[in-house]
């Protein structure tokens, strides 16, 4: 096992015992008998203690940690995140729905995101959120037009693209000149110079988050320290930052990958903030939720072919879309181990008539029959929230597990659900 945050020699608590895999107190096999598969199962402690690692790193700072819905938005992975005091970081109305729910107060509550709609803005100026980050202009324009529509002063940070690599996969990368999101420098520059025209939206705060997945701190500190320069800049005129929020993409371990811990990224970056005094917040999803989850999943059939062998398993892309999307590597465990079984290579394929449609590739797993479960691992993050019903395969459902209990937190869906809405 690589090196790990919070224990001494794993990542998460999902281990074996007795040739059994665990969540936690539980065997995941004996939940599976109860919900069958797909099941999404996580784990409260791998959840709680991620976030409480990042916490601890960064103490001294007295940051403000909102916890990027997106990962996994589960109502109990929000509420048990929440308790433990972290803020959230929502990109819509249905994420701040959500967060509202989960009783996440408005002022540990920040939106991104490019595309933020007239309704969204309402919605969210209603529940006070903290900040809003801006991506553009016209969006910083139209705050604006609303908070005063509404009588209503808001807090604003300018989303800044510092145009910086973080050396991750392209479609996750964020902070180079080249995609949708922030504003360059000059342009921020020229909204600070006239700034008081926005007199319902202050702008108070600067707004940096440059990819996910990012494994090294160099990128991180280049931007951050550009990010830097460009206040100090501000500040020489008179203008006053509050808020600094340097986003999420802290690295997960999927497999072999040795990220910075939480306690190597604070070492690294936190003295660059020393003596300054503004209020920092981070939005970290994958860290916190990609080892807190499971896809448990049982193979339907196992065919062979003159030149493969496929393990043909009852969840697919449309329930955890990564290796589709991203080329994702995800180890597989049997959730009952065979010690005797011969390893053979295998592909793991969904049934949904796509070649896309797999979890590994040329994969040397034990062998495994039809009515095998497996584990696709490191599927908290990015996995449910990524669902689709394509082919009209109703969704997985999720079940979190806290010591020796576990809860179906959101119900495997139904054939009716599929069809919720429609009219023929
Ligand atoms: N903040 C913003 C603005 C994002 O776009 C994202 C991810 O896309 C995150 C935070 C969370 O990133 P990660 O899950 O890599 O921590």
């Amino acid at each position: 096992m690589p090196r790990t945050d919070f224990h001494e020699d794993r990542i998460h608590d999902f281990f074996y015992k007795n040739g059994e895999l665990y969540c936690d107190k539980i065997r995941v096999s004996k939940i599976l008998k109860k919900t069958g598969t797909p099941a999404y199962i996580y784990s409260h402690k791998t959840f709680t203690e991620h976030l409480a690692t990042l916490q601890k790193a960064f103490r001294s700072a007295k940051p403000l940690i909102c916890y990027s819905v997106k990962a996994n938005s589960n109502l109990a992975v929000l509420r048990a995140l929440v308790k433990k005091g972290a803020g959230l970081d929502i990109v819509s109305g249905g994420e701040l729905f959500r967060a509202r729910k989960v009783k996440c107060l408005g002022k540990k509550t920040v939106y991104a995101g490019v595309g933020k709609t007239a309704e969204e803005i309402r919605a969210a100026i209603k529940a006070r959120i903290l900040l809003f980050n801006v991506e553009s202009i016209p969006e910083l324009e139209q705050i604006n037009a609303i908070a005063k529509k509404m009588r209503k002063k808001v807090n604003v940070s300018l989303r800044i693209n510092p145009n910086v690599d973080p050396h991750t996969h392209e479609y996750i990368t964020t902070g180079r000149a080249e995609t949708k999101f922030g504003i360059d420098f000059e342009k921020a520059r020229e909204i600070f110079k006239d700034v008081k025209r926005f007199t319902n939206a202050q702008v108070s705060g600067i707004h940096v988050h440059i990819g996910s997945q990012i494994e090294t701190g160099t990128p991180f500190v280049e931007a951050f320290q550009k990010i830097l320069e460009f206040i100090d800049k501000l500040e020489g005129t008179g203008i006053k930052i509050k808020f600094l929020n340097l986003g999420g993409g802290l690295g997960a371990i999927y497999s072999d990958e040795n990220p910075q811990t939480a306690e190597e990224f604070a070492r690294k970056i936190l003295p660059l903030f020393k003596k300054r005094k503004f209020q920092l917040i981070f939005e970290p999803g994958r860290f916190i939720a990609a080892n807190s989850g499971i896809l448990a999943t049982q193979v339907i059939y196992v065919k062979e072919t003159d030149v493969k062998k496929f393990a043909i398993v009852d969840a697919g892309m449309n329930d955890f879309i990564r290796p589709a999307f991203y080329g994702a590597f995800h180890h597989i465990w049997p959730v009952v181990k065979n010690e005797k079984a011969h390893g053979w290579v295998y592909d793991v394929v969904g049934p949904i008539c796509e070649s896309g449609d797999f979890f590994a590739k040329d994969r040397e797993l034990l062998e495994m029959r039809a009515g095998d479960y497996l584990a696709i691992m490191t599927t908290g993050a990015y996995g449910f929230t990524m669902a689709s019903n394509y082919n009209s395969r109703p969704r997985a459902c999720e079940v979190m597990v806290k010591g020796t209990t576990f809860k179906v937190v959101r119900k495997r869906e139904t054939y009716q659900d599929l069809i919720r809405g429609e009219r023929a």
